[in-house]
């Protein structure tokens, strides 16, 4: 009985994994906070051991970084090239893997149950430490994987470990620009967000985009008494009020026309569970309609953010000039976000009451996405499905992952897929992160037989 060469990728993933797992720990062990307000020094040290153990696979290496806007300092990402060895590298495609090495904050030590931030501790199959998942996993994932290929590459392997996820990549579209040419790919793994749960895998189709604006709503050009005029005028923050309360239907499902929105969704996300996540108080009902997941991945929602208006201490018997506030909205992906923040702008105007004046400011606007169904996304569901031997599910993600939008736009002709390795006890950004270790394993072995797979394509 002759080995295939996905069973020989199965035996090496298993006998090189211990060793992935203590590069893992001595990553966690480099406290690389890229916010401002932390020493900068440990971001170069995590930088330059990412760059290290890409070296020792045999890459060719590199640490770079770039000016963001408004004069921010670009971290120190690290690149790391692999040819393809069985073929010829110009003959073959080109994937790109990406993860980011700089981590949140460590936050309150005393509030980790089983170590501290930064010292990994393993216990019941998980890795705890702060970037033991988001992302140390990441890396080792790609780490993995290119080891597990050894020397039998039929495909061009860019690695791209940025240094500022946590702060929003300042640089990214910079980066991107400057390193075009090392960068440039057939299909980009980002391996940056979740499974379904322990054990499950899935991929990450759909995220959510946002838009933002400012209204401003004034009524008087002075406060009045209240007393002597209140009764045919009504006041700022109540007309401001009344507004914001045609955003939403009575079931609470965003009312603004012209909005992209589907109430279907792959999973289940138990109600027991979602309260059980947020924490939401007894007694407060869910607000929308549809499937729960879809509520959060793929309609629309809409918040007020911030108001400005007289505060209670400083509350008198007058009638408010004027009241400002924030309105942000999650765009569902298949909508322009500018185009969702035109329609938002359009209803405010629309349903202003009492003929009120009132001024809008557009604030942010960031895209949403939506995987592009191609072989490339039949081929990883493949590979995750044969590495876990279970079916994976295609989940979204509420928030928005902005340099995704990015890549697609710098890299139009290539393929973005989304994978990670997170699971709802992973607790990124939070106490006692940690890693589904068996989770981690299966990850390297399915991008293993991704890479082995996109390659062969070639040559068929
Ligand atoms: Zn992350």
């Amino acid at each position: 009985m002759s080995m295939t060469f996905d069973d020989e990728l199965k035996t090496r993933v298993e006998s090189q994994f211990p060793n992935i797992v203590e590069q893992l720990k001595t990553l966690i062990r480099i406290p690389s906070v890229s916010s401002d307000s932390f020493d900068q020094a440990p971001v170069a040290q995590s930088a330059e051991q990412v760059r290290a153990f890409f070296a020792e696979l045999g890459g060719e290496t590199s640490i770079r970084s770039c000016p963001g806007e408004n004069g921010w300092e670009g971290r120190p990402a690290v690149i790391a090239k692999f040819p393809a060895t069985s073929v010829k590298p110009e003959a073959a495609p080109t994937v790109l893997l990406y993860a980011h090495h700089d981590v949140q904050p460590g936050g309150d030590p005393e509030k980790w149950t089983v170590t501290t931030p930064f010292e990994p501790v393993e216990k019941d199959g998980r890795l705890y430490g702060r970037g033991s998942s988001d992302d140390g996993a990441g890396i080792a994932v790609h780490l993995g994987s290119i080891s597990a290929l050894g020397n039998d590459r039929n495909v061009n392997i860019v690695v791209f470990i940025e240094g500022e996820e946590e702060v929003g990549s300042p640089s990214f579209n910079n980066f991107l620009e400057e390193n075009r040419e090392d960068l440039k790919a057939n299909l980009i793994v980002v391996t940056d967000s979740d499974n379904w749960k322990a054990g499950h895998p899935a991929i990450t189709t759909t995220l959510r985009g946002v838009a933002q604006v400012t209204v401003e709503l004034q009524v008087l050009d002075h406060a009045l008494h209240s007393g002597m005029f209140g009764g045919p005028i009504l006041d700022a923050v109540t007309l401001s009020s009344r507004l914001i309360a045609t955003l939403h239907d009575e079931d609470g499902s965003v009312a603004v026309e012209g909005l992209v929105s589907r109430e279907t969704a792959d999973v289940d996300y138990p109600e027991a569970d979602f309260r059980n996540d947020t924490g939401l108080l007894d007694g407060v009902q869910l607000a929308g309609r549809g499937a729960l997941a879809s509520r959060l991945w793929t309609q629309p929602a809409i918040s007020i953010i911030g108001m400005d208006t007289t505060s209670v201490a400083n509350a008198s018997n007058t009638i408010i000039p004027s009241c400002r506030f924030v309105v942000s909205m999650r765009v569902a992906p298949g909508q322009d976000a500018n185009e969702a923040r035109q329609k938002l702008t359009e209803h405010l105007i629309k349903h202003t009451p009492f003929g009120a004046k009132i001024e809008i400011s557009d604030g942010e606007a960031g895209p949403a996405y939506q995987a592009e169904d191609n072989q490339y996304l039949a081929t990883l569901r493949e590979c995750l499905a044969a590495s876990w031997g279970r079916e994976p599910v295609d989940i979204g993600v509420g928030g928005s992952i902005p340099f995704i939008a990015d890549f697609q736009r710098a890299f139009p002709e290539a393929a973005v897929v989304v994978t990670g390795v997170e699971d709802p006890l992973t607790n990124a950004h939070s106490e006692d992160e940690s890693q589904d270790l068996d989770d981690l394993q299966k990850a390297i072995l399915a991008e293993a037989l991704l890479l082995n797979k996109v390659g062969n394509g070639v040559n068929n």
